[in-house]
Protein backbone atom coordinates (compact mmCIF):
# COMPACT_ATOMS: atom_id res chain seq x y z
CA UNK A 1 0.00 0.00 0.00
CA UNK A 2 1.19 3.58 -1.10
CA UNK A 3 -0.87 5.17 1.87
CA UNK A 4 -1.29 3.02 5.31
CA UNK A 5 -4.83 4.76 5.52
CA UNK A 6 -6.23 1.96 3.33
CA UNK A 7 -5.29 -0.95 5.23
CA UNK A 8 -7.79 -0.01 7.37
CA UNK A 9 -11.00 -0.61 4.49
CA UNK A 10 -9.16 -3.09 2.49
CA UNK A 11 -11.17 -5.75 4.18
CA UNK A 12 -14.60 -3.64 4.59
CA UNK A 13 -14.39 -3.12 0.88
CA UNK A 14 -13.09 -5.55 -2.03
CA UNK A 15 -9.32 -5.77 -1.31
CA UNK A 16 -8.51 -5.87 -4.71
CA UNK A 17 -10.59 -2.73 -5.72
CA UNK A 18 -8.75 -1.05 -2.58
CA UNK A 19 -5.46 -1.96 -3.86
CA UNK A 20 -5.96 -0.47 -6.86
CA UNK A 21 -7.10 2.57 -5.81
CA UNK A 22 -4.46 2.85 -3.67
CA UNK A 23 -1.64 2.46 -6.42
CA UNK A 24 -3.77 4.83 -9.00
CA UNK A 25 -3.71 7.68 -6.16
CA UNK A 26 -0.17 7.10 -5.86
CA UNK A 27 1.01 7.23 -9.34
CA UNK A 28 -1.37 9.72 -10.81
CA UNK A 29 0.49 12.50 -12.82
CA UNK A 30 0.75 15.81 -10.86
CA UNK A 31 -1.19 17.50 -13.10
CA UNK A 32 -4.16 14.87 -13.23
CA UNK A 33 -3.98 14.88 -9.60
CA UNK A 34 -7.20 17.40 -9.42
CA UNK A 35 -10.88 16.64 -11.15
CA UNK A 36 -11.09 13.49 -9.60
CA UNK A 37 -14.51 12.32 -9.53
CA UNK A 38 -16.41 9.82 -8.89
CA UNK A 39 -17.19 8.46 -12.43
CA UNK A 40 -13.43 8.80 -12.94
CA UNK A 41 -12.91 6.23 -10.83
CA UNK A 42 -15.96 3.76 -11.50
CA UNK A 43 -14.60 3.66 -15.08
CA UNK A 44 -10.90 3.58 -14.59
CA UNK A 45 -11.21 1.17 -12.02
CA UNK A 46 -14.34 -0.63 -13.00
CA UNK A 47 -16.20 -0.67 -9.91
CA UNK A 48 -19.75 0.86 -9.20
CA UNK A 49 -20.09 4.49 -8.92
CA UNK A 50 -21.63 4.30 -5.30
CA UNK A 51 -18.10 2.43 -4.69
CA UNK A 52 -16.30 4.51 -6.05
CA UNK A 53 -18.03 7.38 -3.47
CA UNK A 54 -17.35 5.68 -1.26
CA UNK A 55 -13.71 5.20 -1.41
CA UNK A 56 -13.36 8.87 -2.67
CA UNK A 57 -15.53 10.32 0.80
CA UNK A 58 -13.16 7.87 2.83
CA UNK A 59 -10.15 9.19 1.04
CA UNK A 60 -11.72 12.51 1.95
CA UNK A 61 -11.55 12.00 5.70
CA UNK A 62 -8.29 10.93 5.92
CA UNK A 63 -6.88 14.18 4.31
CA UNK A 64 -5.50 12.11 1.32
CA UNK A 65 -8.11 14.35 -1.13
CA UNK A 66 -9.94 17.53 -0.75
CA UNK A 67 -13.31 17.80 -1.96
CA UNK A 68 -14.15 20.87 -4.12
CA UNK A 69 -16.87 22.15 -6.33
CA UNK A 70 -16.20 22.59 -10.16
CA UNK A 71 -18.10 25.08 -11.87
CA UNK A 72 -18.52 24.06 -15.79
CA UNK A 73 -19.74 26.73 -18.56
CA UNK A 74 -23.33 25.35 -19.50
CA UNK A 75 -22.79 25.90 -23.24
CA UNK A 76 -18.81 24.96 -23.62
CA UNK A 77 -18.24 22.98 -20.49
CA UNK A 78 -15.31 25.51 -20.20
CA UNK A 79 -13.92 25.21 -16.34
CA UNK A 80 -15.23 28.25 -14.99
CA UNK A 81 -13.84 28.25 -11.41
CA UNK A 82 -13.19 25.57 -8.28
CA UNK A 83 -15.49 26.28 -5.12
CA UNK A 84 -15.64 25.80 -1.61
CA UNK A 85 -19.26 24.75 -0.21
CA UNK A 86 -19.89 28.08 1.28
CA UNK A 87 -19.48 29.76 -2.35
CA UNK A 88 -22.17 27.68 -4.22
CA UNK A 89 -25.16 30.02 -3.20
CA UNK A 90 -23.46 32.95 -4.90
CA UNK A 91 -22.64 31.66 -7.71
CA UNK A 92 -25.78 29.94 -8.19
CA UNK A 93 -27.45 33.88 -7.80
CA UNK A 94 -24.94 35.59 -9.75
CA UNK A 95 -23.69 34.90 -13.16
CA UNK A 96 -20.15 34.07 -14.09
CA UNK A 97 -18.25 35.01 -16.41
CA UNK A 98 -16.91 32.14 -19.15
CA UNK A 99 -14.01 33.18 -21.11
CA UNK A 100 -14.17 31.12 -23.98
CA UNK A 101 -17.87 32.26 -24.72
CA UNK A 102 -16.76 35.76 -23.93
CA UNK A 103 -20.08 36.11 -21.97
CA UNK A 104 -21.93 36.11 -18.67
CA UNK A 105 -23.76 32.35 -18.32
CA UNK A 106 -26.01 31.62 -15.87
CA UNK A 107 -25.45 28.68 -13.65
CA UNK A 108 -27.88 26.32 -12.53
CA UNK A 109 -27.12 23.14 -9.82
CA UNK A 110 -26.58 21.02 -13.34
CA UNK A 111 -23.54 22.99 -14.15
CA UNK A 112 -21.65 22.24 -10.21
CA UNK A 113 -19.75 19.09 -10.31
CA UNK A 114 -18.31 17.40 -7.17
CA UNK A 115 -14.52 17.00 -7.29
CA UNK A 116 -11.64 16.03 -5.66
CA UNK A 117 -7.77 16.45 -5.83
CA UNK A 118 -4.71 14.78 -3.60
CA UNK A 119 -3.48 16.96 -1.04
CA UNK A 120 -1.77 13.88 0.60
CA UNK A 121 1.23 12.68 -0.88
CA UNK A 122 1.76 8.66 -0.64
CA UNK A 123 3.87 7.38 2.58
CA UNK A 124 6.51 5.68 0.25
CA UNK A 125 9.42 7.36 -2.09
CA UNK A 126 9.84 8.85 -5.59
CA UNK A 127 11.49 5.63 -6.46
CA UNK A 128 9.30 3.19 -5.08
CA UNK A 129 6.30 4.78 -6.63
CA UNK A 130 8.38 4.74 -10.04
CA UNK A 131 9.21 1.39 -10.00
CA UNK A 132 5.36 1.02 -9.75
CA UNK A 133 4.40 2.48 -12.51
CA UNK A 134 7.38 0.42 -14.46
CA UNK A 135 5.28 -2.59 -13.41
CA UNK A 136 2.29 -1.51 -14.92
CA UNK A 137 3.10 0.66 -17.50
CA UNK A 138 0.86 -0.70 -20.14
CA UNK A 139 -2.10 -0.01 -18.16
CA UNK A 140 -2.96 3.65 -18.83
CA UNK A 141 -6.09 4.99 -18.75
CA UNK A 142 -7.68 6.96 -21.23
CA UNK A 143 -8.18 10.88 -21.65
CA UNK A 144 -11.74 11.33 -21.78
CA UNK A 145 -13.52 14.20 -20.02
CA UNK A 146 -13.46 13.31 -16.02
CA UNK A 147 -17.11 14.99 -15.11
CA UNK A 148 -20.28 13.45 -16.02
CA UNK A 149 -23.96 14.03 -15.25
CA UNK A 150 -23.13 11.90 -12.13
CA UNK A 151 -20.99 14.09 -10.44
CA UNK A 152 -23.53 17.39 -11.11
CA UNK A 153 -24.57 18.55 -8.05
CA UNK A 154 -28.63 18.47 -10.28
CA UNK A 155 -31.51 17.86 -8.34
CA UNK A 156 -30.07 17.33 -5.25
CA UNK A 157 -32.09 19.16 -3.48
CA UNK A 158 -30.28 18.24 0.17
CA UNK A 159 -27.40 19.85 -1.27
CA UNK A 160 -28.59 23.03 -2.31
CA UNK A 161 -30.56 23.51 1.17
CA UNK A 162 -26.95 22.66 2.51
CA UNK A 163 -25.45 25.65 0.70
CA UNK A 164 -28.13 28.07 1.71
CA UNK A 165 -28.42 27.49 5.26
CA UNK A 166 -25.11 26.39 6.74
CA UNK A 167 -24.66 28.50 10.17
CA UNK A 168 -21.37 28.86 11.70
CA UNK A 169 -20.59 28.69 15.30
CA UNK A 170 -20.93 31.87 15.92
CA UNK A 171 -24.95 31.86 14.54
CA UNK A 172 -25.60 28.83 16.89
CA UNK A 173 -24.16 30.32 19.97
CA UNK A 174 -26.53 33.78 19.09
CA UNK A 175 -29.23 31.62 18.87
CA UNK A 176 -28.36 29.96 22.17
CA UNK A 177 -28.04 33.19 23.76
CA UNK A 178 -31.58 34.96 22.25
CA UNK A 179 -33.57 31.28 22.88
CA UNK A 180 -32.44 31.79 27.04
CA UNK A 181 -33.92 35.19 26.79
CA UNK A 182 -37.23 33.84 26.13
CA UNK A 183 -38.49 33.68 29.67
CA UNK A 184 -36.57 36.26 31.61
CA UNK A 185 -38.84 38.56 33.82
CA UNK A 186 -39.88 41.56 31.86
CA UNK A 187 -42.77 42.49 34.09
CA UNK A 188 -45.81 44.15 32.42
CA UNK A 189 -43.48 44.86 29.44
CA UNK A 190 -45.06 43.02 27.19
CA UNK A 191 -43.47 44.23 23.69
CA UNK A 192 -40.11 43.65 25.58
CA UNK A 193 -40.92 40.12 25.68
CA UNK A 194 -42.76 39.54 22.48
CA UNK A 195 -39.34 41.21 20.66
CA UNK A 196 -37.23 38.66 21.86
CA UNK A 197 -38.40 35.90 20.23
CA UNK A 198 -39.12 38.01 16.89
CA UNK A 199 -35.36 38.54 17.07
CA UNK A 200 -34.43 35.26 17.82
CA UNK A 201 -36.46 34.31 14.47
CA UNK A 202 -35.20 36.66 12.50
CA UNK A 203 -31.42 35.88 13.08
CA UNK A 204 -32.59 32.18 12.29
CA UNK A 205 -33.91 32.75 9.18
CA UNK A 206 -31.58 35.48 8.13
CA UNK A 207 -29.00 32.74 8.07
CA UNK A 208 -30.25 31.65 4.89
CA UNK A 209 -27.87 33.37 2.28
CA UNK A 210 -30.26 35.96 -0.09
CA UNK A 211 -33.00 36.18 2.44
CA UNK A 212 -33.30 38.99 3.91
CA UNK A 213 -35.74 40.22 6.71
CA UNK A 214 -36.76 42.79 9.11
CA UNK A 215 -38.97 43.18 12.28
CA UNK A 216 -40.40 46.73 10.97
CA UNK A 217 -42.80 46.06 7.89
CA UNK A 218 -46.10 47.95 8.72
CA UNK A 219 -48.86 48.40 5.94
CA UNK A 220 -52.07 50.57 5.67
CA UNK A 221 -53.65 47.26 7.72
CA UNK A 222 -51.02 45.28 9.68
CA UNK A 223 -48.04 45.04 11.38
CA UNK A 224 -45.98 42.31 10.73
CA UNK A 225 -43.62 40.65 13.50
CA UNK A 226 -41.14 39.35 10.69
CA UNK A 227 -41.15 39.81 6.71
CA UNK A 228 -38.54 37.86 4.92
CA UNK A 229 -37.14 38.71 0.92
CA UNK A 230 -36.41 35.54 -0.88
CA UNK A 231 -34.79 36.24 -3.80
CA UNK A 232 -34.17 32.23 -4.80
CA UNK A 233 -36.48 30.28 -6.93
CA UNK A 234 -35.84 26.88 -8.80
CA UNK A 235 -37.28 25.77 -12.31
CA UNK A 236 -38.21 22.02 -10.18
CA UNK A 237 -39.87 21.72 -7.00
CA UNK A 238 -38.15 23.03 -3.95
CA UNK A 239 -38.88 25.12 -0.31
CA UNK A 240 -37.62 27.90 -2.07
CA UNK A 241 -40.63 28.67 -4.17
CA UNK A 242 -43.21 29.19 -1.41
CA UNK A 243 -41.00 31.20 -0.12
CA UNK A 244 -40.66 33.64 -2.62
CA UNK A 245 -40.95 36.77 -3.50
CA UNK A 246 -41.37 36.94 0.77
CA UNK A 247 -42.94 35.19 3.56
CA UNK A 248 -44.26 36.12 7.01
CA UNK A 249 -43.58 35.10 10.39
CA UNK A 250 -45.65 35.86 13.51
CA UNK A 251 -44.32 35.43 16.93
CA UNK A 252 -46.20 34.58 19.90
CA UNK A 253 -44.15 34.48 23.13
CA UNK A 254 -46.36 33.25 25.28
CA UNK A 255 -44.93 30.15 27.25
CA UNK A 256 -48.45 28.61 28.43
CA UNK A 257 -50.83 29.73 25.52
CA UNK A 258 -51.46 27.28 22.75
CA UNK A 259 -51.46 29.95 19.67
CA UNK A 260 -55.32 29.81 18.80
CA UNK A 261 -56.75 30.12 14.97
CA UNK A 262 -57.31 33.72 15.97
CA UNK A 263 -53.55 33.46 14.44
CA UNK A 264 -53.97 31.40 11.37
CA UNK A 265 -57.24 33.39 10.42
CA UNK A 266 -55.31 36.24 10.83
CA UNK A 267 -52.29 35.09 8.38
CA UNK A 268 -55.05 33.68 5.86
CA UNK A 269 -56.31 36.95 5.28
CA UNK A 270 -52.62 38.57 5.05
CA UNK A 271 -51.84 35.96 2.30
CA UNK A 272 -55.16 36.63 0.50
CA UNK A 273 -54.53 39.90 0.12
CA UNK A 274 -50.80 40.27 -0.50
CA UNK A 275 -48.04 38.22 -3.10
CA UNK A 276 -46.89 35.84 0.08
CA UNK A 277 -47.60 32.15 -0.36
CA UNK A 278 -46.01 30.71 3.19
CA UNK A 279 -46.77 32.12 7.00
CA UNK A 280 -45.55 30.92 9.81
CA UNK A 281 -46.99 31.47 13.36
CA UNK A 282 -44.32 31.10 15.75
CA UNK A 283 -45.48 30.48 19.44
CA UNK A 284 -44.01 28.66 22.59
CA UNK A 285 -46.58 25.44 23.03
CA UNK A 286 -47.68 23.69 19.91
CA UNK A 287 -50.89 25.07 18.60
CA UNK A 288 -54.04 23.76 18.50
CA UNK A 289 -55.77 20.85 16.35
CA UNK A 290 -57.94 23.66 14.62
CA UNK A 291 -54.70 25.54 13.50
CA UNK A 292 -53.81 22.65 11.64
CA UNK A 293 -56.87 21.55 10.60
CA UNK A 294 -57.87 25.18 9.15
CA UNK A 295 -54.92 25.51 7.39
CA UNK A 296 -54.86 22.09 5.48
CA UNK A 297 -58.19 23.46 4.51
CA UNK A 298 -57.00 26.87 3.15
CA UNK A 299 -54.35 25.10 1.19
CA UNK A 300 -57.14 23.28 -0.24
CA UNK A 301 -59.32 25.91 -1.16
CA UNK A 302 -56.02 27.67 -2.72
CA UNK A 303 -54.63 24.67 -4.49
CA UNK A 304 -55.37 24.89 -8.04
CA UNK A 305 -55.42 28.79 -7.85
CA UNK A 306 -52.36 31.06 -9.12
CA UNK A 307 -50.61 31.49 -5.81
CA UNK A 308 -50.61 28.31 -3.54
CA UNK A 309 -50.96 29.15 0.03
CA UNK A 310 -49.94 27.22 3.56
CA UNK A 311 -49.55 27.96 7.05
CA UNK A 312 -47.23 26.22 9.37
CA UNK A 313 -47.14 26.48 12.78
CA UNK A 314 -43.93 26.39 15.41
CA UNK A 315 -43.05 26.52 18.87
CA UNK A 316 -40.34 25.67 21.19
CA UNK A 317 -40.53 21.69 19.68
CA UNK A 318 -39.28 23.06 16.45
CA UNK A 319 -36.30 25.56 18.39
CA UNK A 320 -35.28 22.19 19.53
CA UNK A 321 -34.29 20.67 15.95
CA UNK A 322 -33.28 23.87 14.75
CA UNK A 323 -30.73 25.27 17.78
CA UNK A 324 -29.96 21.64 19.38
CA UNK A 325 -30.00 19.61 17.05
CA UNK A 326 -28.80 21.51 13.93
CA UNK A 327 -31.51 20.22 11.84
CA UNK A 328 -31.11 22.63 8.33
CA UNK A 329 -33.80 25.30 8.47
CA UNK A 330 -35.13 24.54 4.20
CA UNK A 331 -35.11 20.80 5.33
CA UNK A 332 -37.43 21.68 8.16
CA UNK A 333 -39.72 24.01 6.54
CA UNK A 334 -40.19 21.45 3.73
CA UNK A 335 -41.04 18.61 6.44
CA UNK A 336 -43.65 21.43 7.93
CA UNK A 337 -45.25 22.54 4.69
CA UNK A 338 -45.43 18.45 3.91
CA UNK A 339 -47.22 18.28 6.93
CA UNK A 340 -49.77 20.68 5.59
CA UNK A 341 -50.25 19.65 2.17
CA UNK A 342 -50.68 15.71 2.74
CA UNK A 343 -52.46 16.46 6.15
CA UNK A 344 -50.28 14.24 8.27
CA UNK A 345 -49.95 16.06 11.40
CA UNK A 346 -48.31 13.00 13.51
CA UNK A 347 -45.69 12.71 10.75
CA UNK A 348 -42.22 13.43 12.18
CA UNK A 349 -38.68 14.79 11.17
CA UNK A 350 -37.44 11.89 11.81
CA UNK A 351 -39.31 9.89 9.32
CA UNK A 352 -37.36 11.93 6.42
CA UNK A 353 -34.38 11.46 7.95
CA UNK A 354 -31.66 9.29 5.93
CA UNK A 355 -29.84 7.03 8.22
ZN1 LIG B 1 -18.52 28.95 -22.22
Amino acid sequence: MFYKQFLEIIDILNPEFVENFDYWLATLPTNNQKNITASVVSARLEVSYSQAEIILKYAEKQKILEKYYQVKCPDCDYNLESLSKNEIAEVLINSVYCDYCEEDKHISMDDIYIAYKVIQKPDVSEEKIAEAIEKRLNRGGGTESNFSKADSLSNKKEFLYESFYNPDESAYENFGNLRSKLDLDYGENRTAKGTVLEQLILKIFNQIKYVSGTNDVKTKTNQFDCTLLCRITTSYPSVFNYLEPYFIVECKNEPKKKPNNTYTNKLESILDTNDAKLGIVFGRKDATKTCFSISHDHYLLNKRSEKQQIIITCCDKDLDYLIDKRVNLLCYLEYKIFQITANASSVTYEMFMKS
